[in-house]
């Protein structure tokens, strides 16, 4: 197979190389993907919905190129982290620890399942907990010992930042500078003050596990080993795509690399490293002490998955996001109009995308020019909806899903209602709401902060 069966079009930024690539797989028939997944202690904000809306929307494309038997995509569940404990002691002080933490992890990944699932997020070939990997990762570690990569000190084990010359190339920041970044804490046992853990011992009633590389003490591996051993377990030594939010790169994805490519003595652990830029809220850093903390829980009473979806896609996924409300209430216009579009009863399945949109996608995943180009598709009056459709699927947004109701009936009801609330005529709103919400539909409300008028959409009850 020569690198031009397997390019496809598709153009990627990579962090490791600071330009967009072709994107070119190792094997076009298995094309691998792995993308740090969340840290399952509590629910999921819109920032962290981000790496999941737009590595959902490549997962879309590559299925799209490649075949869908011919992607595999693994998002991990991280479920040992000292954070866990912490909360898990907090929530549920009467119960044994470990008990605490099952409660706490599954309740929070069978939350983090249900919020990502009405964002329309597809889910990933493979989502392997940590705790179920823990002998993977002590296999690596005993590797790297072996390799002069890893020591043994004061009953942890830490990889000697030293031992690999080319440390440092993803983030490419110089050492002093990533000393910094780091704040890691220069314990005595360190040989190197950028030396970092790859297993510690636990304390007494911490999640433990029997030590590698003859240590008497339980223990428990560091959080970087974690994503090292599982994408191994998945994807192999090589894969194609490693992905996350930028805050990853440095350390988490510079550790990560090191250990794999180590462990394996592989030139590369991924071909292409992909980061999302961060997220803010009405120009803030979202943070809970400035109260603009939003989860996506409590984001979907408000507004449907899909504007949601929409709202965020405005942006191309390296550049920051200023998530405002306007934004949201421009996207549920704009998906109400295209809507409408959908007449009843005309066939939209099996299409190609449209050419244009399917180039701008192609480009590092250029979302806006992408929506702007359905702007266009949609204003044409002969507009093939067939191809807008397949279009708006590999965005993950689905406009048909909901064609068995009768729209008409329910965007009549909710004005007859937006009219009862004009005039304060609260009975008939109340009334009216109840008649729409038996059709099995969700009504939101939302203000729009610009105008102060009210916004509603609605959806099919999930
Ligand atoms: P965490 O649970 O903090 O490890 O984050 C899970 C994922 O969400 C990682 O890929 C982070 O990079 C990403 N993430 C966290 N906060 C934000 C934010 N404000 N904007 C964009 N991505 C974020
Ligand atoms: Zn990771």
């Amino acid at each position: 197979m020569s690198d031009k069966d397997a390019f496809r079009g598709l153009r990627l930024h990579n962090t490791l190389s600071r330009q967009k690539e072709d994107f070119v797989p190792f094997d076009p028939a298995d094309v691998r993907m792995y993308v740090c997944g969340p840290t399952v202690y509590d629910f999921a904000h819109i920032g962290n919905a981000r790496p999941v809306i737009v590595f959902d929307v490549l997962f879309r494309l590559l299925r799209h190129l490649y075949g869908e038997a011919h992607v595999t995509y693994v998002r991990n569940i991280t479920d040992v982290d000292d954070k866990i404990n912490a909360r898990a002691a907090e929530e549920h002080p009467g119960l044994p620890l470990n008990e605490a933490i099952r409660r706490v992890t599954e309740e929070t990944e069978a939350q983090f399942h249900s919020d990502m699932g009405a964002l329309g997020a597809l889910r990933p070939t493979h989502e392997p907990r940590a705790t179920e990997h823990i002998e993977g990762m002590k296999r690596m570690i005993e590797k790297l010992v072996a390799r002069g990569n890893a020591y043994v000190a004061s009953d942890h084990v830490l990889f000697s930042v030293p031992s690999m010359p080319d440390y440092g190339r993803l983030s490419g920041r110089p050492l002093d500078e990533m000393l910094a970044g780091a704040r890691v804490d220069v314990a005595p046992y360190k040989r190197d003050p950028m030396d970092f853990v790859l297993w510690k011992p636990s304390k007494p009633g911490e999640p433990a596990w029997a030590s590698p590389c003859g240590i008497a003490a339980p223990g428990r591996p560091g959080w970087h080993i974690e994503c090292s051993a599982m994408s191994e377990a998945h994807l192999g030594a090589e894969f194609d795509i490693h992905g996350g939010g930028i805050d990853l790169v440095f350390p988490h994805h510079e550790n990560e690399l090191a250990q794999s490519r180590c462990a394996h003595g592989a030139p590369l652990m991924a071909k292409y490293w992909m980061h999302n830029g961060f997220l803010q809220v009405e120009g803030e850093k979202m943070s809970k002490s400035l109260g603009n903390f939003i989860t996506v829980n409590a984001l979907l009473k408000d507004w449907p998955g899909e504007v949601i979806r929409l709202a965020m896609l405005q942006t191309q996924y390296r550049q920051p996001i200023d998530f405002t409300q306007g934004g949201l209430g421009e996207a549920a216009n704009t998906l109400r109009r295209w809507r409408r579009r959908f007449a009843a009863g005309e066939a939209v399945a099996a299409a190609e995308p449209d050419a244009g949109f399917l180039a701008a996608l192609e480009d590092d995943l250029n979302t806006p020019a992408a929506i702007a180009r359905l702007h266009e598709l949609f204003q044409e009056e002969a507009a093939g909806l067939p191809a807008a459709h397949a279009s708006l699927m590999l965005l993950g947004i689905d406009l048909t899903r909901d064609r068995a109701i009768d729209r008409d009936a329910v965007e009549a009801l909710i004005d007859a209602r937006k009219a009862a609330r004009a005039a304060k005529n609260w009975v008939d709103a109340d009334r009216l709401r109840a008649e729409i919400e038996a059709m099995g539909v969700a009504v939101m409300d939302a203000k729009d902060p610009a105008t102060g008028e009210l916004v509603t959409t609605w959806e099919l009850k999930r």
